[in-house]
């Protein structure tokens, strides 16, 4: 039976008229601290808002203007700083591959609240104190090892900080300890199964029972299949280090979208071009106020992320509203010849295919002056037993149902398995070579 404990039961099952009420008066809060940071101060007050007593009515916030990465970058170390430094106990940045990095301080009770909200994500999906939970997301700066562990510690579950990596000993450590909770990226969890047979393992060696996956874009079709290999359900978790990390959006036992946590959180979904609000259902970019966080306050934070908030309430009782799954990010679609190509539409098509196996790449290259679009996936080894027409006919089913889906036609190249790159952390799957030449 589908059913799960609340964490939080009055402030998640709480009206909405109570918890707009609560949001409006928070967002007064925060702009109060916001306007401590020199950032803010300057920008709030360009845009009319020279103290907090400017936001009256919820829909005050649109007065705000959005904050974007760059802005973030900008403020490199400390011109979001809203609180002395004294009070601030812990420093995230993101890791900066793409320049300088940004910068996210949290006071004792930033950290508890975000604690208690990745608690309450735990708790939704029905899991508790009686789990052992093996947390394979990497610690350190990213949010995604830290921000897990000590929400896990708070429901009471075993923690086994493993972080990410070396394969053989999660496999091994899952198996001894009797490991029922995942916590993994979607690409790392497909490897891990790879590697089963290697370590001498089979699934019914295991007794896990749920996986939280996140921290990258994957399809419902890599969902399923990390749930019918391993036997187990696996729940969508999202967050961004901007928003503290993992606590922002999570499936319940529903798995009908992500519940936003909208007493911390307000959600608006806008067109990436020109800003403007979008209705419900109606996919954009994700944007994301901070209602509780006082060491580094952040208004209207353009994610980047694209995904639609869902229409009614969900059958688990709680009434903050869902997120769709992310489908991509305004900056990682792809110009193939002039057409438009997410990676997340090649993921969907190539994972339904069932001699598809646990990993792939994308490629671009340039030929000619046109572009060219490769995708490489690894096939699971029996097939490279059967005839090479066997081998021809599923390379050629794999791009006509690619080319049904994206328009263009890419070349499909198939790959044994394990002769992929392997990614531990985030997957890095499109590799564009057509600038360098
Ligand atoms: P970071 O700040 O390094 O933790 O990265 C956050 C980014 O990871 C988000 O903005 C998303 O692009 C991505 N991300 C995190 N969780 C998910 C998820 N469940 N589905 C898709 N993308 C995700
Ligand atoms: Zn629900």
């Amino acid at each position: 039976m589908k059913t799960s404990a609340f964490w939080d039961k009055k402030m998640e099952t709480i009206s909405r008229e109570s918890l707009k009420k609560l949001q409006l008066a928070r967002l007064k809060e925060t702009v109060r601290f916001a306007l401590k940071t020199p950032f803010y101060r300057t920008r709030l007050k360009k845009a009319g808002i020279a103290s907090a007593d400017a936001i009256k009515r919820w829909e005050d916030i649109k007065k705000i203007p959005f904050t974007t990465k760059d802005d973030l970058r900008e403020c490199y170390p400390d011109g979001l700083l809203a609180v002395p430094l004294q009070d601030v106990v812990r420093v995230h940045t993101s890791s900066g591959t793409t320049g300088t990095p940004t910068v996210i301080y949290h006071t004792k009770a930033d950290l508890d609240s975000w604690t208690d909200l990745v608690a309450r994500s735990i708790v939704a999906t029905g899991a508790g104190k009686q789990d052992i939970f093996q947390n394979m997301m990497s610690y350190g700066m990213f949010t995604g090892g830290l921000g897990l562990h000590y929400g896990a510690e708070r429901v009471g579950m075993t923690v086994i900080p493993m972080g990410g990596g070396n394969t053989k000993r999660q496999i091994q450590l899952m198996k001894d300890f009797g490991t029922t909770v995942l916590h993994i990226t979607p690409s790392y969890m497909l490897h891990v199964h790879s590697k089963l047979a290697e370590a001498g393992m089979e699934i019914k060696d295991l007794k896990l029972r749920k996986a939280y996956l996140g921290a990258e874009p994957y399809s419902e079709n890599t969902r399923r299949k990390v749930e019918q290999l391993f036997h187990i359900d696996a729940y969508n978790s999202y967050g961004l280090s901007e928003m503290n990390g993992p606590g922002v959006a999570f499936e319940c036992v529903e798995k009908k979208g992500m519940h936003v946590w909208e007493d911390v959180y307000i959600v608006e979904v806008i067109d990436p071009r020109t800003g403007e609000s979008l209705p419900d259902e109606k996919e954009g970019e994700l944007v994301f106020t901070n209602l509780t966080r006082r060491a580094t306050p952040l208004l209207r934070y353009r994610t980047r992320d694209i995904a639609c908030i869902h229409k009614g309430p969900c059958a688990c009782k709680r009434t903050h509203r869902r997120i769709s799954r992310i489908t991509g990010r305004t900056d990682d679609m792809l110009i193939v010849n002039g057409v438009n190509v997410y990676p997340s539409q090649i993921e969907e098509v190539i994972m339904r295919i069932p001699q598809v196996g646990t990993n792939y790449m994308i490629r671009l290259e340039k030929e000619g002056t046109l572009d060219k679009l490769i995708v490489q996936v690894e096939i699971y080894s029996k097939m490279f037993r059967g005839d090479l027409n066997e081998i021809d006919r599923l390379k050629e089913k794999i791009r006509e149902e690619l080319r049904a889906s994206i328009i263009i036609h890419p070349s499909v190249e198939l790959h044994e398995p394990g002769s992929l790159p392997v990614f531990e952390g985030k997957a890095k799957r499109v590799v564009d070579n057509r600038q360098k030449l």
